[in-house]
């Protein structure tokens, strides 16, 4: 009997293996479409200073349309990207939109102030090329008009490599986010190196500080920690009034969130913000 469920489980989950394998391939080949067709898109959503509440800037992010899937997730899609080395053509495309945008905005004489926050993927470090790159990508857009965010845990994969990079990319006048602080493993050792000027709190932490009186401490320590590394803070996954005050009163610099915007067309975030 037990031989015999066992079987049974074994077969759900082989199926479910099976159809989870058939979507990847099915939209890996649909990916590689969209990005031989400029296909994908993006959102931008607003950073905000947490005392005035105004815009600080905007973090970029990647929307992608499949006639036949509809929306698919970036949480879906980048993932694959970075498995079926799709990942450095992708990061390219987004850079050249971004920057394109802003060039759009500035010949609309819409002002965009701050920086345009653009995401970085694990293996788009591993190349070598990468700031020759991204410079020759945002040809006509001043460096410190761009910020690139990196995940804690994406620099702490080569943390060496991580260190050249950081300070590269610094170098050459771009500004520089770690993302989704606070879930990876980075040494405060390693943090100092890293030539981030941000620190992006994970929206994990905001979401639990108001219950949670030890998320309070991590979020405080995490602001504590960035100033007297000469870091700015910036609050992901703020929702909630309260999170805006409490987070005013830890000292945290700045803001992102649903509170503030959604992540919404360029159209649309011209309108509401520039
Ligand atoms: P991320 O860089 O941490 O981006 C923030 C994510 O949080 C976005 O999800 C955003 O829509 C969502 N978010 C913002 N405010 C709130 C809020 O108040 N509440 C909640 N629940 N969520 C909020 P999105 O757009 O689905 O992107 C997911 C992840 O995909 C990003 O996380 C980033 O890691 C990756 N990604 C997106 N675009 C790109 C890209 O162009 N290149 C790379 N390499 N990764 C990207
Ligand atoms: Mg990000
Ligand atoms: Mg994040
Ligand atoms: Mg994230």
């Amino acid at each position: 009997n037990h031989a015999k469920q066992a079987r049974r489980h074994r077969r759900v989950f082989d199926d479910a293996m099976a159809r989870a394998l058939q979507r990847k391939e099915a939209l890996q080949a649909r990916l590689t479409r969209a990005l031989r067709n400029q296909q994908l898109t993006l959102h931008f959503q607003p950073q905000v200073d947490l005392a005035s509440g105004t815009l600080t800037g905007a973090e970029a992010l990647c929307r992608w349309h499949d006639e036949e899937w509809g929306w698919v997730s970036p949480g879906e899609f980048i993932p694959l990207a970075e498995e079926r080395g799709l990942i450095n053509q992708l990061g390219h495309q987004v850079v050249r939109s971004a920057c394109r945008q802003l060039k759009q905005w500035e010949a609309q004489e819409r002002h965009f102030p701050g920086r345009l926050s653009i995401n970085l993927s694990a293996q788009q470090l591993d190349n070598p090329q990468l700031t020759n790159q991204l410079l020759r990508l945002s040809n006509g857009i001043l460096p410190r008009q761009l910020g690139f965010e990196i995940t804690e845990t994406a620099l702490m994969r080569a943390p060496q490599q991580a260190i050249r990079i950081t300070r590269e990319l610094q170098g050459v006048g771009f500004s520089l986010a770690i993302d989704d602080f606070g879930t990876g493993y980075s040494s405060l050792n390693y943090l100092k190196r890293f030539a981030a000027d941000t620190l992006k709190i994970d929206m994990t932490f905001v979401h639990d500080m108001l219950d949670s009186s030890h998320d309070r401490a991590i979020v405080s320590t995490i602001i504590a920690m960035a100033r007297a590394l000469g870091m700015k803070t910036v609050a992901e996954g703020v929702e909630r009034r309260e999170h805006v005050e409490l987070l005013c009163e830890l000292g945290c610099d700045q803001a992102q969130g649903f509170y503030y915007g959604r992540p919404t067309d360029a159209d649309d975030f011209a309108d509401r913000w520039l």
